[in-house]
């Protein structure tokens, strides 16, 4: 049976690896190169019909087309659809490679939430993409399923976010056999499972029946970034594990992704990347692909 592919092409918190302005040896090595590069993230879909579709449209575009066509063995230029999930940095700063500058594509369907089209709309350096027919803007509706092909469809799922410009969303990839939940960015595990009348998020994930969750894991703890991290949102991974406890059974897998560059996560032979795979849960690699 012909199997679907997601392949991870990016693992990093919107700033990247190396990040700009970063002297520190999570970005800089002893000889001035960069440490290590790992692209904003975003996902690679190839269903089984063959369509492609991609999730954030992230300005290292063009690496992460050539990652996803060297894992599915699709065609380097084919794109179906592009899913946004909200309007912050690393999530959109690709979008004007779509454009005439660049790849000038024709007619991609771009599904975002009304605000996200919205703003495109309304932000003079980025109208012309819809105007000019480079990409088609489709909003979609908070937990409404749509249905892109056959045997497959993708649930917008809000989630609570530094929602300044637009609102934010996780992505529900539902095929015949797998669900996959994409939740790069959301603030808060209280605010997330209020919002989903859960009490934990393994209760949450097992009402949606995922089977693959890539979570957002942007910081490690609290302590990064001079003690900032903890006032900029997203639940630390730290916590996250607190609430999870080890992987049971019946868990699905889930693996921690959206690594700020302070994020000992990224580094392979850390403590703290040992620890997540004691328990039982994975860290994110680029590329990394899943068979749904
Ligand atoms: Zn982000
Ligand atoms: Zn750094
Ligand atoms: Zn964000």
């Amino acid at each position: 049976m012909v199997k679907s592919v997601a392949t991870l092409l990016g693992i990093a918190q919107d700033g990247g690896v190396p990040q700009a302005g970063c002297i520190e040896s999570c970005c800089m090595n002893q000889f001035g190169g960069p440490t290590r590069h790992r692209n904003p993230v975003a996902l690679g879909f190839t269903a089984v019909d063959g369509s492609r579709h991609l999730f954030e449209a992230s300005r290292t575009l063009s690496d992460q087309l050539r990652i996803w066509s060297n894992s599915d063995g699709g065609q380097l230029n084919r794109i179906d659809s592009l899913w946004i999930t909200h309007s912050h940095l690393g999530h959109i700063d690709g979008l004007l490679q779509f454009g005439p500058e660049a790849w000038g594509v024709k007619e991609i369907p771009l599904y975002a939430s009304e605000s996200m089209i919205q703003l495109i709309n309304e932000s003079p350096n980025l109208s012309h993409l819809f105007t000019n027919g480079h990409l088609i803007p489709m909003p979609f509706i908070d937990g409404k399923e749509i249905q892109l092909g056959p045997g497959f469809s993708i649930t917008p799922l809000r989630v609570p976010h530094r929602d300044e410009l637009t609102d934010t969303f996780a992505f529900l990839i539902n095929t015949n056999s797998t669900k996959l939940l994409f939740l790069p960015d959301h603030d808060s595990w209280d605010e997330t499972l209020s919002l989903y009348s859960q009490k934990d998020p393994r209760s949450w994930f097992q009402s949606l029946f995922v089977d693959i969750v890539l979570l957002d894991a942007t910081f490690w703890s609290g302590d990064e970034l001079d003690g900032n991290a903890r006032n900029i949102g997203h639940p630390v991974v730290e916590e996250t594990l607190e609430l999870l406890g080890r992987r049971a059974p019946s868990d699905p897998r889930i693996i921690f992704f959206h690594f700020n560059h302070t994020n000992p996560l990224l580094d392979e032979s850390s403590a703290e990347t040992a620890k997540v795979r004691a328990m039982g849960w994975e860290v994110a690699r680029q590329p990394m692909t899943f068979t749904l």
